[in-house]
């Protein structure tokens, strides 16, 4: 089976306050919108670093989605998958920042064309002919995403293909009725886990970083990805543990450099590079990401990975 990377979720538009503070009780100026969505994001990393790769999705036949399919084409992303529901609208995000770098999101998702995700022809087709599966929980959060998620988990998985997952778990989804059993469901598929900060704790009752590692290492993950933020990043496996040194950037907006760095570690680990090597990569992929403003702006080329890489030459 030769290897074509694929991902299921939303799509969206991304339009992001100018000013710092809490929320958006009051009128805000703004700018975007951003083509944007996890799995969107993780995907057009992927394609850009030139791996075969594909996303399910749903857009309306509005601006928001054709800014969306436009970017995703560039990049190199097989786009067949997204179905363009004529009268209904591409999903949308707000975001803003706090003082102290944290954000508060309003979501249009679950009720926007995408978590109305349906199994059409073109995303059987992406289910039998891709190798891999790349999940979020974001995706796993709306009723209609996740039951086509969680078939695609299982196929592609009967068929000998491999499966990703990074929880991406936003405050404002984790209370979704059926969440829980679904991110179980999907742990249990998972060859790499690609958790961030305290979302290493989600899945076990363990207190410290080693015991959580441990104890999903023996429920049989094979590699594990936790992301440190600024802190960058370390990769656990059978083998033992491997540490990324934080690249020093300017942080400019650090939605995206998750999902960046899972594209970028899928993409090559998929395609011949070691987990040092991909890691190393990754860690790059999401020190550019936040020197971006828009999510998905801060995704990069191997050559703009490079060039990361040797101007910090002691990563
Ligand atoms: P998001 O969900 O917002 O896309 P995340 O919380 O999943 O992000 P982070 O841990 O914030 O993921 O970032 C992913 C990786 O990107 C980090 O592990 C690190 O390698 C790199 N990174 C993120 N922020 C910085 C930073 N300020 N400086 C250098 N590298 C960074
Ligand atoms: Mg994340």
């Amino acid at each position: 089976m030769p290897t074509k990377i694929l991902t299921i979720g939303e799509i969206l538009v991304e339009i992001v306050a100018t000013t710092k503070g809490d929320g958006f009780l009051e009128a805000q100026p703004l700018t975007g919108p951003y083509p944007s969505g996890a799995p969107a994001i993780f995907i057009d990393q992927v394609g850009k670093l030139g791996a075969a790769c594909a996303i399910i999705s749903r857009v309306g036949d509005d601006d928001f989605g054709t800014l969306n399919l436009r970017r995703l084409v560039a990049d190199g992303v097989d786009t067949n998958g997204i179905a363009i529901a004529p009268g209904e609208s591409t999903g949308s995000a707000f975001v803003r920042y706090r003082e102290d770098g944290s954000r508060r999101f309003v979501f249009n998702i679950a009720h926007s064309a995408c978590g109305r995700l349906e199994k059409t022809q073109a995303a059987a087709d992406l289910i039998h002919e891709c190798s891999h599966l790349h999940l979020m929980g974001s995706a796993l959060a709306a009723p209609g995403m996740r039951a086509l998620a969680l078939h695609a988990l299982q196929h592609i998985k009967a068929r000998g293909g491999s499966v990703s997952f990074d929880p991406n778990l936003r405050r404002e989804l984790l209370g979704a009725p059926g969440l829980h059993e679904a991110l179980q469901q999907t742990l249990t598929a998972t060859d790499i886990f690609l958790p961030s900060g305290d979302e290493l704790y989600l899945f076990t009752t363990a207190q410290n970083e080693s015991d959580a590692i441990a104890e999903l290492l023996a429920r049989g993950i094979k590699e594990i990805l936790l992301k440190r933020g600024e802190q960058g990043a370390s990769h656990y496996s059978a083998d033992g543990r491997l540490d990324a040194a934080p690249i020093a950037v300017r942080e400019d907006d650090p939605t995206g450099a998750g999902d960046s760095f899972g594209g970028a570690y899928i993409a090559l680990r998929l395609n011949g590079h070691d987990a040092a090597s991909a890691l190393r990569y990754a860690n790059a992929a999401g020190a550019r990401a936040v020197t971006r403003i828009g999510p998905m702006e801060g995704t990069s080329t191997l050559a703009e990975l490079d060039a990361l890489l040797i101007a910090h030459k002691n990563n």
